[in-house]
């Protein structure tokens, strides 16, 4: 009898002791860094590692070498990679990426902001509007589109663009930036066009930038669209200015910062999404330009970084890798940039070629593609700024939401 009691006397101080010495070590932990002010979350739609590669590797060669040159993306301190499969394939597509991304849930291919069990999701920008940041939903492709759209809305499918599009008044986000819309009179180009609707639910729609200079004064809703998209569908490469008046997705942020300043937080959503239209037609310097644009957007977030660089956060993703490009093809050990770039040039940076004089350029040039969709690779995560560490390594990309929030 006595024995045990000793036993249980022991027990009793050891979980005291515990208690005492885990208590000591829970204080003693540093408080959760509080989060950065201005937050910039780039996605390279379809940009795999490969993408990334293969632009270094034409810089390099215009630069008369072999390798060494460098984007600036790719020269973040903090380097991490993310899986990307949906709820329910192996391979996403570019609605159930943006879902995964933003609301920190596998979705099914198609849907929008909803999870596999076909609930709504939450996006991180509507926590971080809660918390009172302003929020930016930028794109070079048009603003309903899939990977905006997984921001902002629900919607059971994708190509419901006109549902997507009326559901921004109910954001109460103060900024939208893109190409325009897709389906801009909806079904049967029968409803209310979108601008219309937007205004009379309280946003303002300009097109172009000096538009948006003049008309966004003293406004708190604003929607930027490209001047060249002017009242009609965009649906074109649309990255390519055809008027002065529109904007690169670099312009656009530059509009967007100009837009908020910096007295209050904010959360920029930027998506490159004519890479993956490039990837999806193989076409590979289209491609190369489309990453260089998007390096070129996240030089405007790196200058804001360095002017602010205690409260910046700049991260670098994409919602999966499309082509299935690779660096060398068919047994080749070397790659013809001159070849592709003569030919790209000569053609004015058009896509004259078909697909299968397109196919065989690849090839004799060394670049390969495997598929006219989306692969299941792992994607490159690239961070710089307050709580960038965050992003170093292994992830999935449900696990995005919650580094930017710091849950
Ligand atoms: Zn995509």
């Amino acid at each position: 009898m006595k024995r045990k009691l000793f036993i249980w006397a022991q027990i009793v101080i050891a979980a005291a002791l515990f208690g005492l010495v885990t208590a000591n070590v829970l204080e003693r932990l540093p408080e959760k860094e509080e989060k950065a002010k201005y937050i910039f979350l780039l996605i390279g739609d379809g940009m795999g590692a490969t993408h990334v590669a293969a632009t270094e590797s034409y810089l390099s060669y215009k630069a008369g070498q072999l390798g060494g040159e460098k984007l600036l993306m790719t020269q973040f301190p903090c380097y991490g990679t993310a899986s990307s499969y949906s709820y329910d394939k192996p391979i996403t597509c570019s609605s159930a990426a943006a879902t995964a991304i933003a609301c920190g849930e596998k979705a099914y291919n198609g849907t929008v902001g909803l999870n596999g069990k076909g609930e709504n999701t939450k996006s991180v920008a509507y926590d971080l509007q809660e918390e009172g940041y302003n929020i930016g939903i930028i794109t070079d492709v048009p603003i309903n589109h899939a990977t905006p759209a997984g921001f902002y809305a629900h919607c059971k499918r994708r190509n419901d663009y006109y549902d997507i599009s009326i559901q921004i008044p109910e954001t109460g986000f103060g900024f939208f930036a893109g190409a325009g819309f897709s389906s801009f009179l909806g079904k049967d180009n029968s409803q209310e066009p979108t601008d219309a609707y937007l205004e009379r639910n309280g946003y303002t729609v300009s097109y172009g930038q000096e538009e948006f200079k003049v008309e966004s004064q003293g406004k708190d809703k604003m929607v930027f669209c490209q001047a060249s998209n002017r009242r009609e569908d965009a649906e074109n490469y649309v990255s390519d200015a055809k008027m002065e008046e529109d904007a690169t997705l670099a312009q656009m942020i530059e509009l967007g910062l100009e837009y908020y300043g910096t007295d209050e937080p904010f959360f920029f959503m930027c998506e490159g999404g004519t890479i993956d239209w490039a990837g999806h037609d193989n076409r590979t310097m289209s491609m190369v330009e489309k990453v260089l644009d998007f390096d070129a957007a996240v030089k405007v977030a790196y200058d804001f970084y360095l002017q602010h660089p205690d409260e910046t956060l700049v991260i670098v993703t994409a919602d999966h890798e499309t082509g299935g490009i690779t660096i060398g093809c068919d047994g080749s050990k070397s790659l013809d940039w001159a070849t592709l770039e003569k030919q790209w040039i000569e053609s004015g940076r058009k896509n004259v070629l078909n697909d299968e004089e397109n196919s065989a350029l690849n090839t004799e040039c060394g670049i390969g593609w495997t598929t006219s969709s989306h692969t299941g690779g792992h994607v490159p995560v690239y961070a710089i700024g307050k709580g960038a560490e965050r992003f170093m390594g292994r992830m999935d990309n449900t696990d995005i939401k919650g580094k930017i929030l710091n849950r």
